[in-house]
């Protein structure tokens, strides 16, 4: 790809800060202040990021605020962020997310503006604010560092436009530029299964363009791109970098932070077999079958010395935060791991993993399938289905320690 064949890319920003600074009221100040009333009905749709205009140049924002977000897809290899927007609320100051978002975006290189929001709250204090920031080494600009320090109010939409600005300025040094002409490479950003078109993807477009028809391979999914939707819902033909689209037509739902590559037919499937393959032979560890009913009487004859789970979910953000938990919980003699976890109905393929893994199955607004049921009763694999998140952990926990009702 060299460099001469590169033309200006708009930059992709994330929204980061401490829980109530009001990251997601950004988002929709940003979006709101820039949707012509024409198109007002369209920001309804949503799709995981949107583009805004701003003096003829545009911004792509990824709807997802938070650094957790942000570090899940770093640890999977994804650079999506150009530019983090740290909010801090003027009133409530520096706070210990704060400080972990910071430390995200260096980690990751990346440059930070910091909007310091709710400036309309009578106990706001820009000044202690700038103050507590150079203590972390963010030093303001008018006390002669370099990181621009915007006053906004997300409710009152002031100091949108000069945040915008800002933005267009820090991108600008940066020289942001990507080849349109070479075939697809971006970043799932999110993922879900729905129930009438499958699995459907936003993708964001870092370099090339992709085409509907195209063949494309994300993690363990493939497909031929069938449909494309933009931020505003409309159908498209094709993405060029810094897009973000939702995609139709793979065969599986993927991981946000999946990398997501353009290639032929055989190439795809041969990539994705290889990857399930492997993913399968990391999962399976021969033993024999669990069950939460007599998990505690196991563990006490030393049989069972980790709870290996199979988690299955409707929703991608679902599964993170149950896997999170589960994992954390443990006793001296045992300790919880997921050893899969997915978007979507419980499939024999899982009963099956399961089995090898003597794994338990845990599915959360999700149901077996007439095979996984099957499956279950032939392989004896412990399937429990839960519609609250605290009674599953509730399970588990009770399960260990020989306390389930
Ligand atoms: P998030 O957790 O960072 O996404 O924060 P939210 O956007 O959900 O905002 C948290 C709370 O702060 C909500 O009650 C918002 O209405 C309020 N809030 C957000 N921005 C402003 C602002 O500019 N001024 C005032 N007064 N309140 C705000
Ligand atoms: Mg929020």
């Amino acid at each position: 790809d060299p460099p001469e064949k590169r033309v200006p890319r708009p930059p992709v920003i994330t929204v980061m800060g401490h829980v109530d600074h009001g990251k997601t009221s950004l988002l929709d100040a940003i979006r709101k202040t820039n949707v012509t009333s024409r198109e007002a009905g369209g920001i309804t749709q949503h799709i995981g990021a949107y583009k805004v205009n701003y003096q003829g140049k545009q911004i792509v924002f990824l709807d997802t605020p938070g650094h957790e977000a942000f570090t899940a897809m770093r640890a999977r290899g994804a650079q999506v962020t150009d530019v983090a927007i740290l909010v801090v609320a003027a009133d409530d100051g520096v706070m210990p997310q704060t400080i972990e978002a910071i430390n995200h975006a260096k980690a990751a290189k990346v440059p930070i503006i910091v909007a310091i929001n709710k400036i309309d709250r009578p106990g706001a204090n820009p000044d202690h604010v700038k103050q507590q920031l150079a203590e972390h080494e963010l030093i303001p600009e008018d006390w002669g560092g370099d990181t621009i320090m915007v006053p906004v109010s997300a409710h009152q939409k002031t100091g949108i436009s000069d945040l915008l600005e800002m933005i267009l300025l820090v991108a600008e040094m940066q020289e942001l530029k990507a080849n349109p002409n070479l075939p697809a490479h971006g970043t799932i950003i999110e993922a879900q299964l729905d129930k009438g078109r499958g699995p459907v993807a936003t993708v964001l477009v870092q370099r090339g363009t992709l085409h509907i028809g195209d063949t494309i391979i994300a993690g363990t999914s493939y497909g031929k791109v069938r449909a494309m939707i933009n931020d505003r819902g409309e159908k498209v033909k094709k993405a060029l970098p810094s897009t973000p689209v939702e995609v139709l037509g793979l065969n599986d739902v993927p991981a946000a932070g999946d990398i997501l590559d353009s290639t032929d037919e055989k190439t795809a499937r041969g990539v994705a077999e290889k990857r399930i393959a492997k993913k399968k032979e990391e999962e399976i560890k021969l033993n024999s079958k669990v069950s939460l009913d007599d998990l505690f009487q196991r563990i006490k004859e030393g049989e069972i010395k980790e709870l290996n789970i199979v988690v299955k979910a409707d929703v991608q953000g679902t599964i993170e935060a149950l896997k999170a938990s589960l994992e954390k919980i443990k006793n001296d003699e045992v300790k919880v791991a997921v050893v899969h976890a997915g978007v979507g109905a419980i499939t024999e393929s899982d009963v099956m993993l399961a089995s090898a893994a003597n794994a338990l199955i845990i599915g959360f607004n999700v149901r077996p399938d007439a095979n996984a049921r099957k499956a279950a009763e032939t392989e004896k694999v412990d399937v429990r289905t839960y519609r609250v998140i605290y009674d599953a952990l509730n399970d588990v926990e009770a399960a260990i320690k020989g306390m389930l009702a």
